[in-house]
């Protein structure tokens, strides 16, 4: 299957700097989209330092695509993410004032007829099928749990104050828990990745209208972002859309 892509990041309207951080490694079918935080810069350091070594771990591992299965690709995924989760640890213990950064990570690697989804945070993965838009991740943020407990409904969690509050990031104390998830892959799927910029911003069905216009993977990013800018775009905007052709 082929799998062709197109990312886009830019930073809020409000802010100076974009803390949002996103790569495509087309050669090994890898995507990645982060969201850090932290105070100054060191948001970006956390961002970066996590899709970096994601990348730099999984370059040694995996093949250059060429279709073949690989085994264990959820497991692969997983530890990459652990790898990152301490890189982002060990540049705070190097760097006394980088403490406090920390990043959500959303990746997608493809391997054969099969994607790996794996997630930290409140970035997204999204599946645009025959024209219905799938979340595949759950955000771990507080508003969420309230969501699931069933103290808020989706659209308050989505305008909530309390929104931005992350229960999982990559740099926080201790052990992370990384979910992951292996999908078949269909000829016409589009994937997208991006950071809470967008969603805070747009609703499910605005997603899935955008993501289904006709048009190039570019104009897609583009009419996302510009969509997310015109409700206020206050925060950093970042999209991944990988088709499957
Ligand atoms: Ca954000």
């Amino acid at each position: 299957m082929e799998l062709r892509a197109w990312g886009l990041s830019e930073v809020g309207v409000t802010r100076t700097h974009n803390e949002d951080y996103f790569e495509i490694d087309s050669r090994r079918r890898l995507y990645l989209v982060a969201d850090g935080m932290g105070g100054h810069s060191h948001g970006e350091v956390a961002s970066r330092t996590a899709v970096q070594a994601v990348r730099e771990f999984l370059e040694d591992r995996l093949p250059a695509a060429d279709g073949a299965e690989t085994d264990g690709q959820r497991t692969l995924l997983r530890t990459a993410i652990h790898s990152a989760h301490e890189k982002v640890l060990c540049a705070i213990r190097q760097d006394g004032s980088l403490s406090g950064m920390g990043t959500t990570l959303v990746a997608l690697l493809a391997q054969g007829s099969t994607v790996a989804v794996a997630h930290v945070g409140d970035s997204r993965a999204y599946r645009l099928r025959d024209r219905q838009l799938d979340l595949l991740t759950e955000d771990h943020t507080w508003v969420h749990e309230q969501v699931v407990a069933g103290f808020l409904s989706e659209e308050q969690a989505r305008v909530h104050p309390l929104k931005n509050v992350v229960t999982r990031a990559l740099g926080s104390d201790g052990e992370i828990k990384v979910d992951v998830q292996e999908l078949p892959i269909a000829p016409g799927d589009r994937y997208l990745l991006c950071s809470d910029g967008l969603t805070t911003m747009l609703r499910d069905d605005e997603i899935e209208r955008a993501l289904s216009a006709p048009g190039s993977l570019e104009e897609s990013c583009r009419q996302l972002v510009r969509a997310a800018k015109s409700r206020g775009g206050f925060d950093d905007v970042t999209v991944i859309v990988v088709e499957a052709t």
